[in-house]
């Protein structure tokens, strides 16, 4: 260690779920070599003043759709990446629904060359998991995912959903690869008939897609994805979580030994169905913002740690696509990749939970759920120099036309927040700093499948029948 170090960032509080500490933090390339006093460091090349910021471990929203390629007129990859940074984001995983839908080694391909020309932050790039892709699964892994996303209910992108047939066995090819599967956990059948019912009555306002999906659609989904994932030893991630009810299959399945995880949203623990008459089409989304009498329980689902993650579901579309009349016609979703973390921040301020929860929340636990941890979440020796150096008293106003995505239309224009992303560094090097974008961080971002490590899943049951039915796949390299 007689060669100086690269940068020592000195006077910041580091923040990590057990401790709020004032210490300097060292860095050699890319990585952090020591966290500690001032006294105690390495000598430098720079220094970086920190005082009266607070520093986490960059975040990781592990949900994000980032439109590219196929939508690019919504996202693509730098502008996505650029609102990820400007979120104290430093990891993204982005989801499949693109154009072609990314289900085989091919289309896999030819995603990860376009992001890693254009991300500012690091990513993990999702495959789909559907009726017809199960074959699929050794290509995808081979090419480089963070895991596999599986469409039990119709979204944005209209991709097919597995019968229960197909996810059974989709889960069992899955397992002992140990990749995780995240699962859009509406039943679609119970869905379409109810939008079906509903038009037919001539109901075209904002109300009557909440009421298409009521959170039996949700808590049907959960259950049987649960079960699933108990019979083959699948791991699963229950993405937006929007309900209270949906709590109980999760915590059950929990108890039950399965190897299930849970994120949830800003906008169901803050937006209820009174924000419908005001936001109109640009709350639509999947699954919808319920009744406010959801939100307690979804905070305290949170603190319990029944809810594993903060994610985002960053869903950008243009404003023409959020304000059409019809709320059948309006695309669904709105970006919340940039926003999540003041979002979350003001209610540190507020007193709700303590700052070591949220990046519990928001980094740690997403980094040891897809087996990144301690490389990220962590702002130890060894660690990627990922941080998000944090003003917690900063009061402003949340606005659309500030935002760095190329969607500049949410719920949240004009809400007040307080806790602002500063800086935010990605592998050592600044990307966002005193907010604004750092020049030539384009193309600085990788992806982070190289480095995960998941360990081979194991069937909480044992049967003979279901490995008979998949031993004639193609191999899959574990
Ligand atoms: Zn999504």
């Amino acid at each position: 260690m007689n060669e100086p170090v690269d940068l020592v960032i000195h006077g910041g509080r580091i923040v990590s779920p057990e401790t709020v500490i004032e210490a300097s933090i060292a860095i050699r390339g890319e990585t952090i070599v020591a966290v500690g006093a001032p006294d105690a460091m390495p000598e430098a090349k720079e220094t970086f003043d920190a005082t009266g910021l607070h520093i986490l471990p960059g975040a990781i929203d592990v949900h994000v759709h980032f439109r590219d390629p196929g939508y690019t007129h919504k996202e693509d990859f730098e502008s996505g990446t650029a609102a990820a940074a400007f979120g104290g984001v430093t990891t993204v995983f982005d989801m499949p629904n693109t154009i072609p839908t990314v289900a085989d080694g091919e289309t896999l391909k030819v995603k990860h060359a376009i992001a890693a020309s254009k991300a500012h932050v690091d990513y993990g790039l999702y495959a789909v998991l559907g009726e017809d892709t199960i074959d699929k699964v050794p290509e995808l892994i081979e090419a480089g995912i963070i895991g596999f996303k599986c469409y039990m209910g119709n979204t944005f992108g209209r991709i097919p959903t597995p019968s229960t047939g197909a996810m059974l066995e989709a889960f069992e090819m899955v397992a002992p690869t140990g990749k995780r599967i995240s699962l859009h956990a509406e039943t679609n059948s119970v869905m379409e008939r109810r939008q079906k019912r509903l038009t037919e009555s001539g109901r075209t306002d904002p109300l009557a897609h909440l009421a298409s999906r009521p959170a039996v659609v949700a808590v049907e989904a959960v259950a049987r994805a649960a079960i699933l994932a108990e019979w083959t030893g699948a791991r699963i991630h229950i993405l937006h979580i929007s309900s209270a009810a949906e709590l109980g299959p999760l915590r059950d399945a929990k108890a039950r030994g399965v190897d299930i995880t849970g994120e949830t949203c800003p906008h169901y623990l803050m937006l209820g169905e009174a924000d419908y008459a005001r936001c109109r089409g640009i709350i639509r989304v999947n699954p919808p913002v319920r009744e406010s009498v959801n939100n307690e329980p979804l905070w305290a689902g949170l603190l319990d740690g029944t809810i594993d993650m903060i994610a985002t579901d960053h869903a950008p579309h243009t404003p023409e696509e959020k304000t059409r009349a019809d709320i059948w016609s309006v695309d669904c979703g709105f970006p919340g990749v940039e926003t999540q973390m003041p979002l979350m921040l003001t209610e540190v301020a507020a007193g709700r939970y303590d700052i070591r929860d949220y990046v519990r929340w928001s980094a740690v636990n997403p980094a040891k759920v897809w087996g990144l941890y301690p490389k990220k979440g962590a702002i130890l020796p060894g660690a990627d120099a990922d941080l998000a150096f944090v003003d917690l008293d900063h009061a402003w106003t949340l606005r659309d036309a500030d935002l760095q995505s190329r969607s500049k239309i949410s719920p949240w224009d004009g809400r007040k927040v307080v806790g602002l992303p500063r800086h935010t560094m990605v592998r050592g090097r600044f990307v966002m700093k005193d907010r604004a974008l750092v020049a030539d961080t384009k193309g600085h971002g990788r992806s982070v499948h190289a480095i995960q490590q998941m360990p081979e899943a194991r069937p909480l049951h044992t049967d003979e029948t279901l490995s008979a039915v998949t031993a004639d796949r193609p191999e899959v390299a574990a």
